[in-house]
């Protein structure tokens, strides 16, 4: 079971690069700081509404908290951890704020990117039930790890009721809270507008 898009963390991890002289505070884990002993034990409590989501339709509030133990065998590593964070977003239809409280768990494998000869490699990987990433130069951004939980966590369709009625695309008014004045007749000055203009012509 492929748990989240290897192929987008791969483009991710091509562009990224390391902040070593950056003032930008990124979570990375580097590979080679990870002990095959004893694997490396992280407890990071993000400040308030970071990382920030690359979505614009939702936010994260309060500070997410991550729990994680990173264990290494070569080159080859694997996160094992739990995210609690509290999402925000707007429901589809009517634009109300609703948040999301998530507590997800995790378990990725991640390993360096594949040589260009790809095709055998892909083969392999589709035959194992694992999902896997791949990190690039030597780190592990446990930013895009968050986000790709939030992203997973939230709901496909993002409604604040199944039945949610949306906005009136005349006046804006909330059709959950009643009808509106509109209803069903064209109340728009600029449609009326419109109207007399064809009929002078
Ligand atoms: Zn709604
Ligand atoms: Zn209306």
């Amino acid at each position: 079971m492929t748990i989240f898009c290897a192929k987008r963390f791969l483009i991710r991890h091509l562009n990224m690069q390391l902040p070593l002289c950056s003032k930008a505070l990124v979570m990375i884990i580097v590979v080679g700081q990870i002990s095959e002993e004893e694997g490396l034990r992280i407890h990071h409590l993000y400040p308030e509404g970071e990382p920030h989501l690359e979505e614009t339709d939702s936010r994260i509030k309060g500070r997410p908290d991550l729990c994680l133990l990173a264990t290494r065998a070569g080159d080859e590593v694997q996160l094992e951890g739990s995210l609690k964070a509290m999402v925000e977003f707007d429901c589809d239809r009517c634009l109300k704020v609703l948040s999301l409280p998530i507590d997800q768990t995790f378990d990725l494998v991640y390993i360096p990117p594949l040589k260009p000869s790809g095709a055998h490699d892909e083969k392999e990987l589709g035959n194992d039930d694992l999902s896997v990433g791949f990190y690039q130069g030597q780190a592990i951004d446990l930013d895009d790890v968050v986000r790709e939980q939030v992203e997973l966590a939230l709901p496909m369709s993002r409604l604040c009721k199944e039945d949610c009625l949306g906005l009136c695309q005349q006046c804006g008014a909330d059709l959950n809270e009643g009808a509106c004045q509109c209803d069903g007749r064209e109340s728009d000055p600029r449609w009326e507008a419109l109207k007399e203009l064809k009929f002078d012509n």
